[in-house]
């Protein structure tokens, strides 16, 4: 690691000052298979390296890609692991306090209560909880 922090594009390597002119350069100077087969090369090499299965938030140590990049590429973080041969975890107990904060999260990041689908498509867990969980977001439920 240097000093002044860089951002990678995972098919070229090309380096970046910011997140945001990486993933302009990501979106526009690479094909779908070739942001697909190098999204699923990092994500092999990222769940070897943890040694588990990667999470999402596992994103933000990586200087390859921001959280959101596999679901844009894939449609959904889940559908990323399973193209690189990585089963999500089938998790039916997940803590209320994981839950929540991963919730909180997500409705950070699409400014809105997520629901079941936003929870497909970007969430960790397939479950959203229940509408007690909801209702201790800092935004107001809209199921
Ligand atoms: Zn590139």
């Amino acid at each position: 690691m240097t000093d002044a922090e860089t951002y990678e594009c995972p098919v070229c390597g090309g380096e970046f000052s910011t997140p945001r002119s990486r993933g302009g350069h990501f979106g526009l100077s690479h094909s779908d298979s070739e942001k697909e087969e190098a999204l699923i090369c990092r994500l092999q090499n990222l769940c070897e390296g943890l040694e588990r299965i990667p999470k999402r938030c596992d994103m933000e140590q990586c200087n390859w890609a921001s959280k959101s990049t596999v679901a844009s590429v894939f449609g959904s973080w889940n559908k990323g692991l399973v193209a690189a041969g990585i089963t999500p975890a089938q998790r039916t107990n997940i803590e209320k306090e994981e839950l929540l904060s991963v919730l909180q999260e997500l409705a950070d990041e699409i400014d809105r209560t997520p629901r079941q689908k936003d929870m497909d498509e970007r969430g960790e867990f397939s479950s959203i909880g229940s509408i007690e969980t909801l209702r201790e977001l800092q935004v107001r439920p809209v199921v």
